[in-house]
């Protein structure tokens, strides 16, 4: 999915620069630069005509030394070993920048969903659990959703997994529906987590974000609700947002110079992202073929689609006054990408910092399942925001303060965070 880049040799490679810059004990890397655990499975699933299709399925448990591994399960056509298991090793990354009590992990199958009915669907997710319940658990790896999987998806899988341990579990997964141990503001969560790190990062480049414009790619949950917050949060414009056209097979970006209205589009949007073309031109959108989304003339560009779109071809393509990128998908700027952008003094917010609202707000889920006491959406979105912007104040100050880039020093603490808990539990 990364196009020409192996996701995890890219993940391998930025950890490998950051373990050199911290002088990391050579064995201690080896540890940390593969996963503890893999699981590689088929999922036999009866399709509604009768037949049995069997679809391949992969969990994989990067590092479980500050809490039970934690990320989630993607549903993907693309999907491949060694990109589940970059989004597992990020999930570590993420999780300790954050400051949360967990690991990282990832799941994923090979699929596109929109060509399963919606019965084939609740029978692949719990096919999944079928397979993987006895490494799964509150206290041991908890799922959520991600690209291609959704909310009922959750609903469906810890139904599953409370039947085969014979006891309601809701924290064994999160992302869940409102009314089945979801909680308020996860929905949210990811895309405004993205814009509470826009917003300090504006401050300090001292931007104004009402004066400034966000190019976005995709249209999914993140990019969403990213429009939504860069709008009504920062008071910014939006001026496009891209999506993959399932009929067309093709991208395109649709925009608008005085500023798209992300609710409107929203409303015209399919449960896989496909914006109605026609609907957008009538309300006066423009729909361009391709990824332009890329080349507006924009301050800010918020990749929030799949990782690999910034690359050493898509680099040149940005626009002279973009000043900032901030990473809502996971591994959107291959290493390459990432030395241009360092070249031409953009400010990048990396993504296991950037888009680490849903992971957030997914822990905080677990504690309300723990406590059985559900809070408001206000309480789960400003308790978020308290911990994106410590999360985003520690990064920039351990940059400013070893003279190294965001990503650079978002690596630095997270793997100081994990070596000191793998340290205290007698690990190393
Ligand atoms: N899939 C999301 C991520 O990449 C959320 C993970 C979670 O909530 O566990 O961060």
């Amino acid at each position: 999915m990364a196009g020409q880049t192996n996701a995890f040799e890219m993940a391998q490679r930025q950890f490998d620069h950051v373990a050199g810059l911290l002088h990391l004990d050579p064995q201690v890397a080896e540890i940390l630069r593969w996963p503890m655990r893999e699981f590689h499975f088929r999922i036999p699933v009866r399709m509604d005509d009768g037949s049995i299709r069997v679809f391949e399925g992969f969990r994989v448990q990067h590092n479980d030394a500050r809490g039970p591994n934690k990320g989630g399960i993607r549903f993907h056509p693309a999907e491949t070993i060694d990109t589940v298991r970059a989004l597992a090793m990020w999930m570590t990354w993420k999780c300790a920048v954050a400051d949360l009590p967990l690991g990282g992990g990832k799941g994923g199958v090979i699929v596109d969903p929109a060509t399963l009915s919606t019965p084939e669907k609740e029978r692949l997710c719990r096919g999944y659990i079928d397979v993987m319940w006895r490494n799964l658990g509150p206290r041991t790896d908890v799922p959520a959703p991600d690209v291609g999987t959704t909310p009922q998806m959750m609903g469906w899988m810890m139904d599953e997994y409370s039947k085969l341990v014979g006891q309601y579990t809701p924290g064994v997964i999160t992302g869940k529906p409102l009314g089945s141990g979801g909680s308020m503001g996860r929905t949210e969560a990811t895309g405004f987590g993205v814009i509470y790190t826009v917003r300090e990062a504006m401050k300090h480049l001292k931007l104004d974000p009402a004066r400034c414009r966000a190019a976005i790619q995709g249209f999914g949950n993140v990019a969403q609700y990213a429009a939504i917050g860069f709008t009504e949060l920062l008071g910014g414009k939006v001026v496009c947002v891209s999506y993959w056209d399932r009929d067309d097979r093709c991208p395109y970006t649709v925009s608008k110079e005085d500023g798209i209205d992300p609710r409107f589009l929203m409303s015209i949007t399919d449960q896989y992202g496909t914006i109605n073309k026609s609907q957008a031109s009538a309300a006066g959108y423009r729909i361009e073929e391709g990824g332009e989304w890329i080349r507006k003339e924009a301050d800010v560009l918020i990749p929030a689609a799949l990782e690999g779109q910034i690359n050493a071809e898509t680099v040149q393509l940005i626009h002279e006054r973009v000043k900032l990128v901030a990473e809502g998908a996971n591994g959107p700027t291959t290493p390459e990408a990432d030395e241009v952008l360092r070249e031409r003094g953009i400010f990048v917010l990396p993504d296991f910092l950037c888009n680490a609202g849903g992971v957030t707000v997914s822990y905080f889920e677990s504690v309300q399942n723990d406590m059985n006491y559900y809070w408001s959406k206000g309480e789960a979105l400003s308790r978020l925001d308290d911990k994106i912007t410590t999360a985003f104040e520690g990064v920039l100050e351990m940059s400013l303060q070893q003279q190294v880039s965001m990503r650079d020093a978002a690596y630095m603490v997270a793997i100081d965070r994990v070596v000191k808990a793998m340290q205290l539990r007698g690990w190393i």
